[in-house]
């Protein structure tokens, strides 16, 4: 048979992570050879918390201009975009949490400009990937996005965000211990493609985070080192996958399911982990240890402390596997509901 396989990478090239590295940015930008114009996206709040920095740093050498934008909708990364075009910048730099990266790295995406992601939360493993959530409507919708040429995560600025956030990033991470076994199966029953070097990485991420568990600590920059640093190898898994895969499977079509039926009651991270426990058990993997890495953690192992009922949580594991096209351990049919209860309550969810 004739070798026809090709495959494109798109990596980070400069990451910094640590105590005082946002200091540093001006000679990451200078590593990079960045020459122009910045804009700056970032919230009213994570303005305080380091675009003010950032801008203060770069305005020496650069014309930087902040754009303060909300939510993660389609029409603020629209309005992004025209900004960006309308004044031409070189290069888009998203500062905050979840929502503002996605939105920088969206657009820096769609208009072809290199992108910096600076996180000033680690909630979940957005910071580093190279897919976007975006709502569009009543719709959440992953897209394709701009893998960030750089990452800077200041510990010293990240340990400030609510503990909580810390601990759904790290429930995100044990994620990928269902998200890789999905992925898996995917490969051996319909010849998904597969990377094993994204998949070690994917899975050693998960097991150093359920190992460090009872470790994570409120207030402690060694902790937030931690999660950001997986967080950082989870989008790279991604990044050398080529996509979502390493770290997205069942248990995010739960999650998704959840978001949907019942918005904004908890965050991302903590529904993943409860969907972790679920999908580990139908997997039939070691539930029990991601239960209790999350329980020592303080992260939600049960329906109501993600804010659900036991019907909506039945519901959200039956619908699942609609969310999208993705071969999991949901199957094609999904679960049906009996069993989607029997499974809850085998694993105390419910
Ligand atoms: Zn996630």
């Amino acid at each position: 048979m004739e070798f026809n396989k090709i495959k494109k990478m798109e990596l980070p090239r400069v990451i910094l992570a640590g105590h005082g590295a946002l200091d540093k940015i001006g000679e990451v930008l200078n590593d990079l050879q960045i020459k122009g114009k910045i804009l700056i996206v970032t919230g009213p709040k994570t303005v305080e918390v380091a675009g003010n920095t950032v801008q203060k740093i770069l305005r020496k050498d650069y014309k930087v201009e902040i754009f303060l934008t909300g939510d993660a909708t389609i029409e603020n990364v629209e309005a992004v975009k025209k900004r960006a075009l309308k004044k031409k910048f070189n290069l888009i730099i998203g500062v905050g949490g979840g929502t503002k990266i996605d939105i920088a790295k969206k657009a820096a995406y769609d208009l072809s400009l290199p992108f910096i992601s600076i996180p000033t939360s680690a909630s979940h493993d957005g910071v580093a990937s190279p897919r976007a959530t975006i709502k569009d409507g009543e719709n959440n919708v992953s897209s394709e996005a701009r893998v960030p040429i750089s990452i800077i995560a200041d510990t010293s600025i990240i340990v400030k965000a609510p503990y909580r956030y810390l601990i759904s990033g790290a429930a995100d991470i044990i994620a990928n211990y269902s998200a890789v076994k999905d992925w898996e199966l995917a490969y051996k029953l319909k010849g998904e493609d597969f990377s094993s070097s994204a998949y070690a990485i994917s899975k050693y991420t998960a097991e150093e985070m359920i190992n460090y568990a009872p470790s994570l600590k409120p207030n402690d920059e060694e902790s937030v080192w931690v999660v950001i640093k997986a967080i950082i190898s989870s989008g790279m898994a991604m990044s050398l996958a080529g996509s979502s895969r390493p770290a997205s499977g069942s248990e995010h079509l739960f999650t998704h399911a959840v978001e949907a039926i019942a918005p904004g009651r908890a965050l991302h991270g903590e529904i993943a982990g409860v969907g972790t426990i679920i999908m580990s058990f139908l997997q039939g993997q070691d539930w029990k240890k991601v239960r209790e890495a999350l329980k020592i953690m303080g992260a939600p192992t049960k329906a109501k402390e993600i804010g659900l009922s036991n019907e909506e949580a039945i519901k959200a594991l039956t619908m699942a596997h609609k969310i999208r096209d993705r071969y999991t351990i949901l199957g094609e049919n999904g679960i049906s509901p009996e069993a989607a209860e029997k499974a809850l309550k085998a694993t105390e969810v419910i």
